[in-house]
């Protein structure tokens, strides 16, 4: 398929990413393409330009800041994989960044495309849920932080204006939490059918879906269960509380829910396993 016509602009510095926006209420920032692209080619998107911020190097980084590890927005999926900062203090994240796609993929989607995208069946953006992280977005009027709590908001929506850039992602040091991110799929290089992320501490768990809803999930009555004392057998069978998962050639709706309730309860072990309990 071939996409419709559109202008193309490569920007020097996120100040100019924002001006081109600002300029163009149907531009659209171009990262690694891996989403944009195969949308464009479809005609499921038609942006009046391509504003590319692929080669702005300086938001490729992973680097330490007090409690917080920073990933810059343009570091690419193989970086975050193989990255000691993240394998030593938020091992959540590297590990599932391994788990996107294939190594094509890998080397050229970006982080902070795959959180800008919003797409429910992603997963990274539902790690950085269960991680409660943070997002850095650049606009017109400066530098804003959203909680990722706040940031998914529907179907392929998020909090980020059009005119802002995802600048960086903020993930908690785990010093000593448990940790799970189990994706089934069909094959190595799939995506999830359904995702778990679990992070476990001190006898709380945050634990969010990937493809249970129209954006990541936090699975409210599993974590209230937890804190009043279940197990995660039993935390595990409110799994499909509040969620509302899609029926496709994959996988029915109820065929998710009841995947989840599985993939729930090994998260949890696993991540109580590699916490000491
Ligand atoms: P792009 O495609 O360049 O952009 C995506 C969207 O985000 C666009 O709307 C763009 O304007 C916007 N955007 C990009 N960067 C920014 C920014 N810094 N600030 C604001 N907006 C921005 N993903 C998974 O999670 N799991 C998988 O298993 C998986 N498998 C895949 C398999 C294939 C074959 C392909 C093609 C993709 C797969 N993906 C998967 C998606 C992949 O991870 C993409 O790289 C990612 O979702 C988008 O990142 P990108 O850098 O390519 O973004």
């Amino acid at each position: 398929m071939i996409p419709a016509t559109f202008d193309y602009e490569r920007a020097e510095s996120v100040e100019q990413a924002v001006e081109l926006l600002s300029a163009d209420e149907d531009a659209k920032l171009l990262a690694g393409g891996h989403s944009l692209l195969p949308l464009m080619k479809l005609r499921l998107a038609r942006p009046s330009k391509l504003v590319d911020i692929g080669r702005l190097v300086d938001l490729s980084y992973v680097r330490e800041d007090g409690d917080r590890i920073a990933i810059g927005a343009l570091t690419r999926h193989h970086d975050v994989h193989h990255s000691p900062v993240l394998d030593e203090h938020c091992a959540l994240v590297s590990y599932t960044a391994g788990l996107i796609g294939d190594p094509q993929v890998r080397h050229m989607g970006t982080i902070g495309g795959s959180v800008a995208h919003g797409d429910p069946a992603s997963d990274m953006p539902t790690v950085l849920l269960a991680l409660d992280a943070e997002v850095v977005a650049q606009g017109p009027d400066g530098s804003r932080t959203i909680p990722a709590s706040e940031f998914f908001t529907g179907l392929f929506e998020t909090a980020l204006h059009p005119s802002e850039v995802l600048t960086e992602i903020r993930v908690p040091k785990l010093a000593g939490a448990g940790w799970s991110y189990q994706k089934f799929h069909r094959r190595a290089q799939d995506w999830a059918i359904v995702g778990v992320a679990a992070v476990t501490r001190n006898g709380d768990a945050a634990v969010a879906f990937t493809n249970m809803g129209e954006k990541p999930l936090r699975a409210s009555a599993v974590e209230q269960a937890l804190g009043g004392g279940a197990d995660p057998g039993s935390a595990a069978q409110l799994a499909a509380e509040g969620t509302n998962p899609p029926s496709d050639t994959f996988a029915s709706a109820e065929y998710r829910q009841a995947l989840a309730e599985v993939l729930v309860r090994r998260a949890l072990e696993e991540a109580r396993g590699r916490a000491g309990g």
